[in-house]
């Protein structure tokens, strides 16, 4: 056998790595900066995922057993990658708790940041308390606390969903679709009608992308079962009298400006690159792609590959991802490094 896979991040694509790699009896390593495996789904506290509906802390909670429980594997919670020196097939790497470790090659599963919805001001969010993120909804359905207006946790009447926060938006430098935001925010819709039956959902979008089969299983139904508005618009601001929050803008379909009070506003966050990112460049040598995310450095023939040979990458580290394709990609990028690992010419160059 071979020295162990590094695989750094212990979201959803990390843990698909490792798990991929001891199924075929491959030793890895992996290092997640937190004190718990798990990524986005468990740190933020998801509610129902797209699209299985399972509940994140069961369906990825299960992915975090399996890792845990699997003797291939070492598990290093809480830690950092501090150098990485060395040959491929014959890396060193520095953790921060002191420890040297070994490594044939290494995958970077370090995932994405939450965009901050302080960088949109505008919107209302940091200034009204019942202006509030997906992923505060979501806590709000996992907890069991159910869906309160914050300021003095009523239920509301009325929600409305902004879709496109901190994504398709260069004015704050975000240029990117982040891709899953449409079909969550259509499911969160569906979840606050199930739970609230006599609340109003409406989403204010640009264009809806509940991409390929979501389609019909969250764009149509959210309307035709759950009964949630859409309305096309251009938001100019979101503002308060005191008692409601008040979404500003254009119908743009009908060109007239519109202004509707509501409850509570929810921000459908976008996926920015991992605030880590420049450092972990740095310190793993490779290269990110214009908007920051790191850099896949070949796309159909070595998976995962970035610019640095026996260093691949995988999942939301490479740009906004779903957490399915993050797994694909994370055995994708896992059997690259298994292969390269295993590559004789590299072993015999030892
Ligand atoms: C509001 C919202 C809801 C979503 N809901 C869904 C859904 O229902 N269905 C769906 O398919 N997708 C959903 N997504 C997308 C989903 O969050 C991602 O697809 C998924 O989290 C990607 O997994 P990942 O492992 O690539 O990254 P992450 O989940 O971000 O995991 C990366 C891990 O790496 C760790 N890490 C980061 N930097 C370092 C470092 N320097 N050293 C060590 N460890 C590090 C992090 O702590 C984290 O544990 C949603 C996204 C948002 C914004
Ligand atoms: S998935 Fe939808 S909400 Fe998210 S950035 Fe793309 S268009 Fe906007």
């Amino acid at each position: 056998m071979t020295k162990p896979i590094l695989i750094v991040g212990g979201g959803p694509a990390g843990l698909a790595a490792a798990h991929s790699l001891a199924a075929i009896g491959q030793k890895s390593i992996l290092v997640e900066k937190e004190d718990i495996l798990g990524g986005a789904p468990i740190l933020s506290g998801y509610a129902k995922l797209v699209p299985t509906g399972e509940w994140a802390k069961d369906a990825i909670g299960g992915m975090v057993e399996r890792v845990k429980n699997n003797k291939l594997i070492t598990v290093k919670t809480g830690t950092k990658v501090q150098s990485f020196t060395g040959e491929p097939g014959n890396f060193k790497a520095e953790l921060s708790d002191g420890k040297p470790v070994e490594a044939a090659s290494a995958i970077l599963c370090t995932g994405f940041t939450h965009f901050d919805s302080v960088n949109k001001p505008e919107w209302g969010f940091g200034t009204y308390d019942d202006v509030v993120t997906t992923t505060q909804v979501e806590q709000m359905i996992s907890s069991g606390q159910g869906v309160r207006c914050p300021s003095d946790g009523r239920t509301p009447k009325r929600v409305a969903i902004l879709l496109c926060v901190g994504s398709r938006d260069r004015q704050i430098g975000r240029e990117w679709c982040s891709k899953i935001c449409c079909t969550v925010s259509a499911n969160l819709a569906m979840e606050i009608r199930e739970e609230l039956p006599d609340c109003h959902v409406y989403i204010y979008y640009m264009d809806i992308r509940t991409y390929g089969l979501y389609e019909t299983g969250y764009y149509w139904r959210s309307q035709e079962e759950f009964k949630v508005k859409y309305i096309k618009a251009r938001i100019a601001e979101v503002t308060s009298d005191g008692e409601k929050v008040i979404v500003k803008g254009e119908d743009t379909l009908v060109k007239r400006p519109i202004t509707i009070p509501f409850d509570m506003v929810v921000h459908a966050i976008g996926m920015d690159p991992n605030v880590d990112n420049l450092l972990l460049s740095e310190l793993f040598n490779v290269d990110l792609e214009p908007h920051g995310f790191i850099g896949k450095g070949n796309t159909y023939g070595d998976l995962g590959a970035t610019s640095r040979p026996g260093v691949y990458v995988a999942g939301s580290a490479t740009g906004p991802e779903t957490i399915d394709d993050s797994i694909a990609q994370a055995h994708g990028a896992a059997m690259s490094a298994y292969a390269f690992a295993n590559d004789s010419s590299i072993v015999a160059a030892e």
